[in-house]
């Protein structure tokens, strides 16, 4: 931990035997109202410095580069810049160029009017048509103001601390973005983009000198800047507050039981560790699992269909806070909701929880501090944000981050004291009443008032116009639009430091694998350092499941890992899952073998625990797989309503994953079964389900009970182990000796079949402001020649011509192909986008862009490098051990993937076209399109569309 002293810039480094190292730049940055200023700054300093004066000089960066991360953050009240890489060239001239960006930016007028907000029209050279707002910060907020959680979490947040600056989006409400002015942009980065009000963090094998000698050179040339920027605290209340807000939802869908009711305190200071960390454990005993007391006690109340999504402790703020509620429910309930969860506290504060609850929590909680998790960020992102929790508030960074220190000081309090945790729950929930009640109701009619009023407000203010500013508007706005068309000059581009194709490796990384046989079942054993953790994963063959009970295997999986088991209640076995493991879940996953000519589709149970409790940890799956007990109807029914409420919910945020799901069903069958599984098709079965659970449970478990006799067998199995040599061994002895119950042959259930894959081209109904537009190509498979050139191609068309298209001059959040050579598939996607029909026509003009404009050089170079630094994206322990388990599957060598990495590389510009002209020209089965978008908009996109989109209900 150190500080400049000139400036008084704070840098912390952790370092560690870790090659992905980190540089992040970050500022406090608290925003004095709603008009997104904070984040229409962090998009807008990527835009070009004084020495790298590239338009768009984060896209750069992120395309032809080896990053392994690179993005920017806006939180309620700081802005974060972390980059990412793990080879130390590419890593200095990311963090030299990031730095520049932040604190020399350019800061045009045209970038603050692209990124924020400009008045222009309908069509954009036609002043008689609509008077409309585009940006990508007003658009991607747009999208954010769709989703019922996230306004819970606004509405919480801003009236537990309505005196702070929490009272504000830091992000934007679309409402209010537009009162936002250049100049208060430009005097915003002033204040706060100093060094003087900067954090450094630092992570990873480069030695701290290093670090110091590069952070002396980008911290010349500033002085100290007196400023203010310390958060202040909310003043505690004397009474509870309240709080209502609508969402969209869907017309079609009904409003009963579409409410959610939450309630969320105001607790300690987030920088007091003492008290944080007692209320950690409190909050994991209270609804960290199913056997949680606040948790169990609001969903036997049946007052609601599941527990809120937005449930539990928030620590980024000044003051944490603790978020408790129902989903699916009714306004006029609120009481007895409230009711029950203070009636809850209560008791918890008088009689105290059980102490394997307790228990179950602290090892929760252990388990979180020890493992090393990357999936799409790295893990040193994970410590940042935990340094960031005290630091911003002038604490310690270092506190939260000794976690093996602070439970060996919690339990000793504990012993101390064996009331600890009910004086804990007496003080900051039952007698506090800093406390808010929000309820967020549906509202069918949110979207066409908002846009209605949106309409009014827009045409009035055209009325109020002169033509000369009309005539101002529409010049502006197409000037906008040429000065984005412009290509940056060739002396801009050479500003950035390149990497050459010649100085990345050509060799690929292996993840060590050996095979076993484990009790006569087929297993793999990964070799990785995992601090102290082992993971176990056991995937069942699926593939012989015939097409009308493969919708099941979700519920399957679902009811399997959340009822009763061996004579235990699904509470018992809940404790016993969160004092034994890290985690116990299940999901589907199907793909072809890399030449394309078979497929495979797996049910994979994934289990993870501390060595110490590798025994009991197998001993607890192996109970649910082997005597499972369906029989309490009201967890089986609490697990469907949970499942469809979160599969719902998760619709509008992803989009455009959906969207590509529904169209590739049509042309892979791994597609299919993933729309059937996890997609639009899974969500229409659970509804249909959950809306006559009494009518239809019968059948169901009956198909249920069939397939858990059925799939889990010893004949459809393989074992995949991950961790150090001394995890391997003791979880395979745990296997041998656990899973010998497991039955080994079934009766068979086939006969298996092949689906009949049905066109699509579809408009899906989704409550949104924007839309999500997706289309499918079948392509290459992995073995073949062209597959290398096609993985480069999806880069160049998301980087170049989709970027510029969709998000640029569409105004959407964002616009990619992306392809899937072990699925066969190319698709494109766009996410938060105001347009359809004009995206359609982008992705269908994709083929022409590339045949006539061709690929410059440097271009390709740029992609290549970005595609190797995508396939070399750093992964945790178990993603390592799971990704070497889907290459078996796949049949995916070492050789293959060489030979593929050598094909990347070696990508030729022909090699490129070739490649495109076979997909976009070569005569293959016909594309497959789903647009997920509201009904006006699906019905206005028709009116233009030659072949029109078949419309029809999400649900
Ligand atoms: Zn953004």
């Amino acid at each position: 931990m150190l500080r400049h002293e000139k400036t008084e810039a704070e840098i912390l480094h952790l370092h560690c035997e870790d090659r992905e190292n980190l540089f992040s730049v970050g500022f406090r940055t608290p925003p004095a109202d709603s008009t997104g200023i904070a984040h229409i700054l962090e998009h807008s300093v990527l835009a070009g410095s004084e020495k790298y004066p590239v338009k768009d000089a984060f896209n750069e960066l992120a395309k032809g580069t080896l990053q392994t991360f690179i993005n920017a953050f806006t939180f309620p009240d700081k802005t974060v810049y972390p980059v990412a890489s793990q080879v130390k060239a590419d890593f200095f001239n990311l963090a030299r160029v990031y730095a520049d960006l932040v604190f020399h930016p350019l800061l045009h007028r045209e970038t603050f009017l692209q990124e924020g907000h400009h008045l222009e029209f309908a069509v954009p050279e036609d002043i008689e048509s609509n008077l409309t707002v585009s940006g990508i910060v007003y658009n991607e907020m747009k999208g954010a103001y769709s989703s019922p959680d996230n306004i819970m979490y606004k509405s919480l947040q801003q009236n537990l601390y309505p005196d702070t600056v929490y009272a504000y989006d830091s992000g934007g409400d679309p409402l209010v973005i537009p009162e936002l002015t250049y100049s208060r942009l430009q005097a915003f980065h002033k204040a706060y983009y100093s060094p003087s009000n900067s954090r450094f963090f630092l992570y990873g094998d480069i030695p701290t000198r290093e670090h110091l000698d590069f952070l002396a050179e980008i911290l010349s040339g500033f002085k100290k800047l007196e400023m203010d920027s310390r958060i202040p605290s909310q003043p505690r209340f004397d009474a509870p507050a309240r709080a209502h807000a609508y969402y969209p939802a869907g017309s079609d869908e009904g409003l009963r039981k579409k409410t959610v009711v939450n309630i969320a305190w105001a607790l300690a200071e987030t920088s007091n560790f003492d008290e944080v960390l007692p209320i950690q454990v409190v909050s994991e005993a209270l609804v960290g699992s199913a056997a949680g007391p606040l948790r169990k006690a609001l969903v036997d109340s049946g007052l609601g269909q599941d527990l809120s999504p937005v449930t539990g402790l928030s620590l980024d703020l000044k003051q944490i806070n603790f978020a408790v509620g129902l989903r699916g429910t009714e306004p006029e309930w609120t009481g007895q909701i409230e009711g029950i969860i203070m009636e809850t506290l209560r008791k918890a504060a008088d009689e105290g929880i059980d102490r394997d609850i307790f228990e179950g929590a602290l090892h929760q909680i252990e388990f979180s501090g020890k493992e090393i998790v990357r999936r799409y960020l790295p893990y040193s992102i994970i410590l940042m944000q935990r340094a960031y929790y005290t630091w911003l508030y002038e604490g310690d960074p270092l506190l939260g981050l000794n976690f093996p220190r602070h439970i060996e000081k919690v339990r000793k309090r504990w012993k101390d004291n064996t009331s600890l945790f009910q004086e804990v729950i007496r003080k900051w929930f039952v007698d506090n009443p800093h406390r808010v009640v929000s309820v967020v109701e549906p509202s069918t009619t949110y979207l066409d008032e908002r846009e209605e009023s949106f309409r009014a407000r827009m045409a009035r203010k055209k009325a109020e116009m002169s033509r000369g500013e009309l005539e101002k508007i529409r010049a502006e706005s197409l000037d906008l639009r040429k000065k984005q068309a412009e290509p940056d000059s060739p002396s801009a581009l050479r500003s950035l430091p390149e990497l050459k194709i010649s100085e990345i490796p050509r060799e690929i990384e292996t993840i060590p694998t050996r095979d076993l046989s484990i009790g006569g079942v087929p297993a793999l054993a990964h070799e990785i350092f995992a601090n102290g953790i082992a993971y176990i994963e056991f995937a069942f063959d699926v593939s012989d499941i015939p097409d009308d009970l493969q919708p099941y295997l979700y519920l399957l999986g679902k009811l399997s890992m959340g009822v009763g088991a061996a004579g235990m209640s699904y509470t018992e076995m809940a404790k016993r899952i969160s004092l034994k493991t890290g985690g116990l879940g299940f999901h589907l996953a199907s793909g072809m073998a890399a030449d394309g000519k078979s497929n495979w589709q797996k049910l994979i149970v994934q289990l993870k625990a501390l060595h110490r409790n590798a025994s009991d940890a197998v001993g607890i799956a192996s109970d649910l797989l082997c005597a499972a007990d369906f029989s309490d109807k009201g967890r089986v029914r609490d697990l469907v309503l949970e499942s469809k409420n979160r599969l719902h919910s998760s619709v509008v945020p992803s989009g455009h994953m959906f969207a590509r799901r529904t169209a590739a069903a049509a042309l892979s069958v791994p597609f299919y079964r993933d729309e059937q599984w996890n997609g639009r098709s899974q969500l229409q079965l659970l509804s249909a389900v959950s809306e006559r659970f009494e009518e239809r449970s019968e059948d169901i478990l009956k198909n249920i009970s069939r397939l858990y006799r059925e799939v889990f067998r010893r004949e459809r199995l393989l074992i995949n182990i991950t961790g150090d040599e001394e995890g391997i061994s003791l979880l395979a002895e745990a296997a041998e000796k656990r899973l010998s119950g497991l039955p080994a042959a079934g009766k068979g259930i086939g006969p298996a079949q092949e689906p009949v894959l049905p066109p699509v081209y579809s408009g899906v109904i989704i409550p949104a402001e924007v839309s999500y537009v997706a289309k499918a190509v079948p392509a290459a498979f992995y073995g073949d020649s062209c597959a290398p050139a096609l993985l480069v191609l999806s880069r160049v068309l998301s980087n170049n011509y989709l970027y510029k298209r969709i998000r640029v001059q569409g105004g959407a959040y964002g616009g990619m192909s992306l392809y899937d050579p072990l699925n066969g598939i190319f698709s494109f996607l766009s996410y938060r986008d105001p347009n359809l029909a004009a995206t359609m026509r982008v992705y269908e003009e994709a083929p022409d862009f590339i045949s006539r404009s061709g690929i410059d050089g440097r271009e390709l170079d740029k992609a290549v490098i970005g595609t190797i630094g995508s396939i070399d994206r750093p992964m945790d322990p178990a993603g390592k051990g799971y990704t070497a388990m889907v290459r078996r599957f796949s049949r995916l060598t070492d050789d293959l993937r060489k030979q593929f990495r050598e094909g990347v590389l070696d990508t030729s510009e022909k090699a490129l076209l070739d490649s495109a002209e076979k997909v976009f020209f070569g005569g293959m089965a016909p594309s497959a399109v789903a647009v997920y978008a509201a009904e006006n908009r699906l019905k206005a996109a028709n009116e233009t569309l030659t072949r029109k989109l078949k419309i029809e209900p999400l649900i």
